[in-house]
C-alpha cells in the first residue's frame, strides 16, 4: 500500500522551501499543500513503497503498509533513523510490539564511491568482487 501522511503529525517541515519527503522521494510524489502546511502523496498509484519518505520524516508522519510477507496482516511498521542504525518497530494486531535494529551506512551524503573497493581487481573475472580466487580458476562468462 502506498505512502500516506498522517495529517495531525505533519508540520510541513516547518515551512522550509522543500520538505524532507519532497527531497527524498525518488519518484517526486510528495507535495506540500502550502495553505494547510501538510504534505501528501499526489499520485499513490506510482508509489514504489520504498520507505524513503517514511525514514526521513522528522515527525514520523508518514506510513506505508507493507506487504504481508514483510509486515503481517493488521500490523504496522515504523522506522526510526539514528546516526548509526535504524530501529524498526513492528506492532502486531494482538498488541505485541517487536523492535529490530540494523546498522546503516555512515558515510556522508555523496561520499560513497562504490568503485573504490574494486581497485586492483580483475573486473573481467567471473568471481564476485568480494570473492577470493583461492587458487581455483573459474571459467569466464561466455557470450552467445
Ligand atoms: S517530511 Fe514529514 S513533516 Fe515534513 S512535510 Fe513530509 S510528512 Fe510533513
Ligand atoms: S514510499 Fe518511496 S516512492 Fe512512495 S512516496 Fe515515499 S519516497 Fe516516494
Amino acid at each position: 500500500m502506498p505512502s500516506f501522511v498522517i495529517q495531525e503529525k505533519c508540520d510541513g517541515c516547518k515551512g522550509g522551501e522543500k520538505t524532507a519527503c519532497m527531497y527524498i522521494c525518488p519518484n517526486d510524489l510528495m507535495v506540500l499543500d502550502p495553505n494547510a502546511m501538510k504534505a501528501y502523496n499526489q499520485e499513490p498509484d506510482q508509489c514504489w513503497e520504498c520507505f524513503s519518505c517514511v525514514k526521513i520524516c522528522p515527525t514520523q508522519a508518514i506510513e506505508v503498509r507493507g506487504y504481508a510477507d514483510f509486515v503481517p496482516l493488521g500490523s504496522s511498521i515504523m522506522p526510526m533513523m539514528g546516526t548509526e542504525d535504524v530501529m524498526w518497530t513492528c506492532k502486531f494486531r494482538n498488541g505485541l510490539v517487536k523492535r529490530f535494529k540494523f546498522p546503516i551506512r555512515t558515510t556522508s551524503e555523496g561520499a560513497a564511491n562504490s568503485y573504490d573497493d574494486l581497485k586492483g581487481k580483475d573486473i573481467e573475472s567471473a568471481l564476485l568482487s568480494t570473492q577470493e580466487a583461492d587458487g581455483v580458476e573459474l571459467p569466464k562468462p561466455q557470450t552467445i
